[in-house]
């Protein structure tokens, strides 16, 4: 047995180590680039004010509309909030077509939402359609009116809880005539189409969202500090002094409850370090980045996340495919494996995270489930151990530097923040497939946050991380529900 593809695999997965002086580096690099960003527009950091004042203590009590939409699903979905740090959620959630996220119009994705959220209510709550009716019928003045709030996971620059212009879209998303509109008027423009009592009464980030939820299901003393997702995408949300958010003051007429001094900022750190000062590169995220719909952008993100990794890895293996000397996956005399055209391992995007996932998972001597992602995921029939072991050399490689990565705003924003010295305990809420599945990514994020001297093992023991089930759709309430009581963003 030759040991080529293990030396080659081994040589590559070399490019992909972030040891500990690059942890800090990049620690004190997002330290300053966050602090730019609080202080003025148009940073990688884009630090983007929330006008969300307070996290919930588990006492919120109502029932509200959420929809998400985010990378590959649409979810809608009701929330019943008990007011005893639990809820009910019923939901239905869709696979957004592809031809909806990257080539059509604004009007043709909102009013496939709205559709959707239509045909929810029908099923799940037609007594809000009946109400709207017998209000009208009365000939009341006020509209009766179902709150939604709206989880949108992408960059947008908001002005208050409930409206806010999309910046750029990231993750697999690409329809130019949304960008500079008002996301909230665009989906409240296509419910009145419908004619459907729902009011866009909150716009939310999934990360928000996450931090909602968790301090709404786990309240402490202090409640929440960060929400993350490592999911499709990576981004987080924390909680910042309000005088600390100075670009506030640019801000004409935005409206917010001044009175907790503190606001939660949407980071958007998949953009951290576009122009790469600190972060690894090697010639697969290169070529991935010049390839992608948005080169230049999301450079962090297209480092961690999910939609990334699969396609690093799958450019890495098809380095050594090409490779005539190493040829991995060509049968020969003494190889049978096969991989037919039309596998997705020829296809940009083709290789989903959660063959990572599986991979990495895999402790069989024979490499079973190895085997059988390679089967499931791209049709690649009988490949050799050795292949196998080349394979998973690539993945924890990929996967250990994206978890090692992940620490670094996390860090960061703690040392800003100085939470670790003035709590003993921070709470941190994080949703996403990558987090959820890939085996031991918050044991890599936490081993390199003991790296980080301001950190340091004692503070890594301090730092509580809880995933957020549903957290979207649970944040989304929440804030559905403090935008519902401020009444003076009602429209009449
Ligand atoms: C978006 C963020 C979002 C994250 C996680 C990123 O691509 O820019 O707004 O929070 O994905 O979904
Ligand atoms: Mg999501």
């Amino acid at each position: 047995m030759s040991s080529t593809l293990i030396d080659e695999a081994t040589r590559i997965a070399r490019d992909f180590d972030f040891p500990a002086e690059q942890v800090q580096r990049g620690v004190a690099e997002y330290i300053k680039q966050s602090d730019e960003g609080l202080q003025k527009e148009n940073c990688t950091l884009s630090q983007i004010p929330t006008f969300v004042t307070a996290v919930p203590n588990g006492t919120e009590k109502g029932l509200y509309l959420a929809v998400d939409l985010g990378g590959t699903n649409f979810r809608v979905c009701s929330v019943q909030l008990h007011g005893d740090t639990t809820f009910n959620l019923t939901q239905s959630k869709i696979m957004i077509p592809r031809e909806l996220m990257a080539s059509g119009t604004s009007k043709d994705l909102f009013l496939f939402l709205a559709r959707q959220i239509e045909a929810f209510l029908r099923i799940h709550h037609n007594e809000h359609f009946e109400a709207h009716q017998l209000r009208r019928r009365e000939g009341s003045s006020e509209e009766y009116m179902f709150d939604l709030g709206f989880t949108f996971s992408f960059p947008v620059r908001q002005v208050g809880i409930n409206s806010g212009t999309l910046i750029r879209w990231t993750k697999g998303f690409n329809i130019p005539d949304a960008v500079g509109h008002d996301v909230c008027a665009l989906l409240q423009s296509a419910i009145d189409d419908l004619d459907l009592p729902v009011r866009v009464a909150a716009l939310v980030n999934d990360t928000v969202g996450t931090l909602m939820a968790r301090s709404y299901t786990s309240p402490g003393e202090t409640g929440t500090f960060l929400g993350a997702i490592f999911g499709t995408g990576t981004n987080g949300a924390y909680v910042e002094k309000i005088e600390n958010i100075t670009k506030l003051t640019q801000l004409e007429g935005a409206h917010y409850d001044k009175s907790t001094g503190e606001m939660i900022i949407n980071a958007e750190w998949g953009s951290f370090d576009n122009h790469l000062s600190v972060l690894p590169s090697t010639v697969f995220d290169r070529e991935l980045d010049a390839d992608s719909n948005n080169p230049g952008v999301q450079m962090f993100e297209k480092r961690v996340s999910g939609m990334f990794l699969g396609e690093i890895l799958r450019r890495a293996l098809l380095a050594m495919h090409n490779d005539s000397k190493l040829g991995l996956f060509k049968s020969s005399q003494t190889s049978k494996v096969s991989i037919p055209s039309d596998s997705l391992f020829y296809r940009q995007w083709g290789l989903d995270t959660s063959l990572l996932s599986q991979v990495e998972a895999d402790s069989t001597k024979q490499m079973t489930d190895v085997k059988a992602a390679l089967k499931d995921h791209l049709k690649i029939e009988n490949p050799s151990e050795e292949e196998c072991k080349a394979v998973k050399i690539l993945v924890h490689a990929i996967g250990k530097r994206a978890a090692r990565l992940s620490a670094v705003p996390i860090a960061a924003i703690l040392i800003h923040s100085k939470k670790l010295e003035t709590s003993d305990m921070v709470d941190v809420g994080v949703d996403g497939s990558l987090v959820e599945f890939y085996p031991n990514f918050e044991g890599y994020v936490r081993e390199a946050l003991r790296e980080v001297p301001q950190v340091g093992p004692a503070g890594e023991k301090s730092i509580r991380i809880g995933i957020s089930k549903d957290g979207s759709g649970v944040g989304a309430a929440l804030i559905a529900l403090v935008a519902s009581k401020d009444k003076t963003l009602q429209k009449s």
